[in-house]
């Protein structure tokens, strides 16, 4: 070995000099959340192709069904093909229509409202409370009471509140506004798979609960969703909107417009093996928020977060951070994004809220306080895959600590 490759290995391992000086292509990149495989998946797949059930239906799509509906303790779930549309047919379903309303937390990703607008419908956008992030009840029910004021209470569909990064959003207090109004609840559990409320699971408060196995949920099952239900109704219509709409008839009639939504027997095979992990990726996200929290606190940050009050239990499926801007001022958490991007790590603003979208422009808007709006300008959601491993870990912290202390 030459003086110069010795040298280069001396101060390779020095860990200064990798944080300072290797360039970010270097480094292997740090997913904010990325896919994370149990081992079994792909002995159902393989099952899946020995029985010759490559089709949108077959026993693997019937048995993550019974995985979904044991573990949310839910009585009916039909597997889809993706989360967005899950939402789509539970609004269908709602009877929302052209010219109707759906009141929608604003602080969201898009495919919480897009549904309406497939509809033909309009989002009336609510705002987020402090503790949850999600849906503030009082917005809520200031909306209510002014559409009722308009003589427009009918054209409200249904309400639809999201549990935003796994933190269940304030169901009891929603509940309680949707029925004393009479108006169906449509819960966008997406991120939330796993995350209760006294031990009862978002996505079983109302009338519909919506999961989703997108590729950087807390399991994946590469691309896909689920509906479900205690009422069987609802989910065996959903089953036949899913897949055309069709009639019970030897040839092919049809009575409703349908889609073709139902979820392929290869991505439920990954889906039950990731469901034997399941418990397994909640307890390894939450224990990522707690290993930021406890180098925040280190590190003495003026942060926020989304609080797990008591009766709640959130899956953390990103760990999202509030950096106080009176404490950091107005630029800090996109600086910070940009220190972590420069060493190949993956963080990101949190969802903007949809009444703050271009194509949302012009829409109603219920809320005083602006905290989606706030917490959208100061938030940061940090890398939170159940496999990170100790030295992508230890380049995390290694940054984060290095940023703060500039
Ligand atoms: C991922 C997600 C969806 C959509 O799910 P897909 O399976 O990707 O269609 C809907 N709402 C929220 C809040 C999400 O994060």
């Amino acid at each position: 070995m030459s003086m110069i490759t010795l040298f280069q290995c001396l101060i390779i391992n020095q860990s200064w000099y990798l944080r300072f000086h290797q360039t970010s292509d270097s480094m292997d990149k740090i997913w904010l959340s990325s896919p994370h495989m149990g081992g079994n998946e792909q002995k159902y797949v393989k099952d899946a192709f020995h029985e010759n059930w490559i089709a949108p239906l077959g026993p693997n799509v019937n048995g993550f069904e019974a995985d979904i509906q044991d573990f949310a303790e839910v009585e009916h779930a039909a597997a889809l093909s993706s989360g967005t549309g899950a939402i789509h047919i539970a609004l269908d379903i709602s009877g929302v229509g052209q010219g109707d309303f759906v009141l929608v937390q604003s602080f969201t990703f898009c495919a919480s409202v897009n549904p309406i607008k497939y509809l033909g419908a309009t989002p009336v956008f609510i705002d987020s409370e402090n503790d949850s992030w999600n849906m503030c009840p009082y917005a809520l029910r200031e909306a209510l009471i002014y559409f009722e004021q308009q003589g427009e209470l009918s054209k409200i569909k249904a309400i639809l509140p999201v549990h935003l990064y796994g933190m269940p959003a304030k169901m009891d207090e929603i509940m309680t506004i949707a029925n004393e109004f009479g108006i169906p609840v449509v819960e966008d559990a997406a991120e939330s798979l796993g995350a209760t409320l006294n031990g009862k699971h978002t996505g079983t408060f109302g009338e519909f609960g919506v999961y989703s196995f997108n590729g950087n949920k807390i399991i994946t099952t590469s691309g896909g969703g689920a509906l479900v239900s205690a009422t069987a109704e609802n989910i065996s219509l959903a089953r036949k909107l899913a897949t055309q709409a069709r009639d019970d008839a030897p040839h092919y009639q049809h009575s409703l417009i349908g889609y073709n939504y139902r979820m392929s027997n290869i991505c439920a095979g990954i889906g039950r093996g990731q469901m034997e992990v399941l418990s397994e990726r909640i307890e390894q996200r939450r224990s990522n928020f707690n290993r930021y929290m406890a180098l925040f606190t280190e590190l003495g940050c003026d942060i926020d977060v989304q609080v797990e009050r008591e009766g709640t239990f959130a899956n953390r499926w990103l760990t999202a951070i509030y950096f106080n801007p009176e404490t950091y001022g107005e630029g800090f958490r996109e600086e910070l994004r940009l220190y972590l991007e420069s060493f190949n790590i993956e963080s990101r603003p949190l969802w903007k809220p949809m009444h703050l979208q271009p194509v949302y422009e012009g829409s109603v808007y219920f809320g005083s306080e602006n905290n989606a709006e706030r917490i959208f300008d100061f938030g940061l959601c940090l890398p939170s895959g159940s496999n990170l491993t100790e030295e992508e870990w230890s380049r995390i912290e290694g940054a984060i600590r290095d940023f703060t202390n500039r």
